[in-house]
């Protein structure tokens, strides 16, 4: 059977061989179980449902929320040869007919539908008569209220499965590997524990970097100027961050184009293909960019902002390199980041249960940010791969800079925070410890503390880096707000009593990565 199998890989996709994990996935289905396939962003997860289509019988009805990426799969099936279509909300009452009448008559392998479609008694009705032998889903954490795009429709595909004879095949595909929401798809679609089938989530060809103390701005426009003719992908956290950073890149000469929800639909499917055709390189977005792009030689995703957890920033990080080629994934680590995220998830309307949850996640993102060790295997960890080894090529393993001693500085720093009264954020920390002669501190007095004007040496900018570093370093505790306050964590205390040291990489990092050969 996979013999076959591997056959039609080789003559309607060109693919030499299966993929860790497809064949067992496409084995399991072609023996009639139900499957979850579970495999990161780029793993190739369509090629396990469009095989067996082709072996099967009838017809595969694939279920998937990526309407804009439809008619993309449907025009590369037309390509490979197989016939299929889609049914969804953007195509005419006409066509709809002529589609289905198609489908009628056996014209079609597979056919890809928007789950919204189950809520029309009238198609599921016209389902009833077809022979459907598997019921593929997309992105099937959609069906988990603790996934992350929790879809109601998505409950009515068991009601689907339900009435269908004879009785299809699911297969389920996400690259959501936590616990909860695996638990949750296996139970709401009836899928047994031994018809799970994970891949592993490692991405050999994906370079992980965390910048922090950095300026991001000037990181940003370095990166994409030294890597000028890659495309690639900036995420930011909110609208106006997006527009501010569309505006900055433009001013700079880079070619970029931004996409969030606040734009038109027109407006962002014309960026959307100006980016895919390579018209321009570089796509600032919010996380509202993405969900069904399928451009293969993205060849970095930074990160402006962290994300909300870990999921979705492997999955957003995952659009890099999904051709195989050796790709950036760098987060530009800022701390009070968290507060953007934290703020989303309080205003929320989830249950404070799932509100713990949530904070509980973001958590283990600001430790991805905060972790000296391999970040792949922080991710793989993350994932449930105990035994993920260390990458060897991300930014924290080929980290070979010296380690310095800058405990004196941070005592400095530290000691003027809390004279400070721990009530101030890092500007005026920075000021007060650089000597400036800002209004505001003669009026507090801050000009008479010992510690005023300590750093003198150093630039105000420099300065604030280093308190960006402390933070980073779990040192500084930033309060919640848009201007967070920083106070002292528990290690500080440590590090005032000269109990602890603190040592900091020689900052050499920002040209490092940026002309360091090494990265492409
Ligand atoms: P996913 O849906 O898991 O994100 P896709 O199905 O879009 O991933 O596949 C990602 C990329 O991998 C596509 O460019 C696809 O053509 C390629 N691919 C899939 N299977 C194989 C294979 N067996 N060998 C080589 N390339 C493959």
């Amino acid at each position: 059977m996979l013999t076959k199998a591997r056959g039609l890989l080789q003559s309607h996709f060109g693919f030499d061989d299966f993929r860790p994990g497809q064949d067992m996935i496409i084995q399991k289905v072609l023996q009639s179980e139900d499957t979850l396939g579970i495999m990161p962003t780029g793993g190739g997860k369509s090629v396990c449902y469009q095989i067996p289509a082709l072996l099967m019988r009838g017809i595969t009805i694939v279920i998937s929320p990526l309407i804009s990426l439809m008619k993309d799969q449907v025009d590369a099936l037309d390509k490979a040869g197989i016939p299929s279509t889609y049914i969804n909300s953007t195509i005419s009452g006409d066509e709809m007919r002529e589609r289905m009448s198609g489908i009628y008559n056996g014209k079609y392998k597979l056919v890809y539908i928007a789950p919204e479609r189950l809520e029309t008694d009238y198609f599921m009705q016209i389902l009833d008569d077809i022979h459907i032998s598997l019921v593929a889903i997309d992105e099937a954490h959609c069906i988990s209220q603790w996934g992350h795009d929790f879809r109601p429709s998505y409950l009515l595909i068991r009601k689907l499965v339900n009435r269908l004879r004879p009785k299809p095949v699911v297969m389920a595909l996400t690259a959501t590997a936590t616990p909860q929401v695996r638990e949750d798809i296996r139970r709401l679609l009836d899928i047994s524990d031994e018809h799970t089938v994970v891949t592993g989530f490692e991405r050999e060809n994906l370079r992980f970097h965390v910048v922090k103390g950095q300026d991001r701005d000037r990181f940003l426009s370095d990166y994409i100027r030294k890597n000028a003719g890659q495309a690639g992908i900036v995420y930011a956290a909110t609208r106006i961050e997006v527009d501010r950073l569309y505006q900055f890149l433009s001013s700079q000469g880079i070619a970029a184009g931004k996409y969030h929800a606040g734009m038109s639909e027109i407006e962002r499917n014309r960026i959307q293909e100006k980016f895919l055709y390579d018209d321009i390189e570089v796509m600032v977005a919010t996380n509202a960019f993405g969900m069904g792009i399928n451009k293969s030689n993205v060849r970095f995703v930074i990160h402006y902002n962290i994300p909300r957890n870990m999921e979705s920033y492997y999955q957003e990080a995952g659009r890099a390199g999904r051709d195989g080629e050796e790709s950036d994934c760098i987060l530009l680590f800022a701390p009070q980041d968290s507060h953007i995220q934290s703020f989303l998830i309080e205003q929320s309307d989830m249950d404070e249960y799932r509100k713990e949850n949530e904070f509980g996640k973001l958590r283990k993102m600001m430790g991805y940010g905060h972790t000296e060790s391999c970040l792949q295997q922080y991710i793989l960890h993350y994932f449930g791969e105990e035994n993920a080894d260390v990458c060897g090529k991300c930014g924290n393993c080929t980290d070979d800079r010296e380690q310095v001693d800058v405990t004196v500085e941070a005592q400095m720093v530290l000691s003027c925070i809390r004279r400070m009264n721990e009530k101030f954020g890092k500007t005026l920390i920075a000021k007060v410890l650089t000597g400036s002669s800002d209004k505001k501190i003669i009026s507090f007095g801050f000009d008479r503390l010992s510690t005023y004007g300590i750093m003198k040496d150093k630039s105000q900018k420099e300065t604030a880096e280093f308190i960006d570093f402390l933070t980073a370093e779990g040192y500084l505790r930033p309060s919640d707000g848009t201007y967070p306050i920083l106070m002292l964590t528990e290690l500080a205390g440590d590090v005032l009593r000269g109990k602890e040291k603190v040592f900091r990489r020689e900052k050499v990092k920002i040209t490092q990565i940026v002309e360091d050969n090494m990265l492409f």
